[in-house]
């Protein structure tokens, strides 16, 4: 008998910007390859340069946004950084039904929405070792004006606040520790009893 597949797992990710959830995803992604899925947001912020539609993000008009909006088309959206980011609920649910893991890299108030929407999900936020490091990251990384940092810092400690809510919090301190605790917790819930009670 053909044995069906097993959905994968919902993962929702946050944590301030410049707190390194784009490099520890890149070392998981380096490590499990095609079994993991990065969901692509739409956004209708400006590209950043380097970025291409469709890759980092899906760079949408406010128009593009509100219309796949109204048709049910997110699977959770919020304004951050007065600039609308968006879920494609499409793909999501492809990757799901396919049995691979979907990762959502998103912001609390997307990820408490997709809490509400689904109990499928897996709540894990990033979190930095201190205020300190997160400024000296984000101004390392050099993609944003100074204004831009200040702006980002002072939403960092508001963000830090709804951590308590997450299921998992990984403080990355060091990028390959972060990554195999990103990747232990893939594994755990893999294993979790509801996913596992069908015997041959
Ligand atoms: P985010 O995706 O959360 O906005 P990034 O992955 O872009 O953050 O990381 C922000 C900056 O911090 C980058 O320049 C990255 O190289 C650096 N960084 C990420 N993780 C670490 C770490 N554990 N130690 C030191 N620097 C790090
Ligand atoms: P950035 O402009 O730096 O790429 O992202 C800014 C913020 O938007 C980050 O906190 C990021 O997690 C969040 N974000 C990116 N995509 C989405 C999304 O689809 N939904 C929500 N709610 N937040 C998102």
């Amino acid at each position: 008998m053909q044995q069906e597949t097993k959905r994968g797992t919902l993962v929702v990710l946050s944590g301030p910007s410049g707190t390194g959830k784009g490099t520890v995803c890149g070392v998981v992604r380096n490590h499990l390859g095609d079994a993991v899925r990065y969901s692509i947001s739409a956004t209708t912020r400006k590209p950043r340069t380097g970025e291409e539609h469709g890759r980092e993000y899906f760079f949408f008009t406010k128009e593009e946004f509100e219309t796949l909006r109204d048709q049910n088309g997110f699977l959770e959206w919020a304004q951050v950084y007065d600039n609308y980011y968006g879920t494609p609920r499409a793909f999501v649910e492809e990757v799901l039904a396919s049995g691979k893991d979907c990762i959502l890299e998103i912001d609390p108030q997307g990820a408490l929405q997709v809490r509400k929407a689904t109990d499928e999900a897996v709540l894990v936020f990033i979190a930095p070792p201190s205020l300190e490091e997160l400024r000296s990251r984000l101004t390392g990384r050099g993609t944003e004006s100074a204004e831009e940092v200040e702006k980002r810092l002072s939403c960092a400690e508001s963000e830090l606040a709804y951590r308590d809510k997450y299921d998992y919090i990984i403080i990355n301190d060091d990028v390959e520790t972060a990554a195999a605790k990103m990747e232990a917790i893939l594994l755990a819930e893999k294993c979790r009893s509801a996913r596992n009670l069908d015997l041959k």
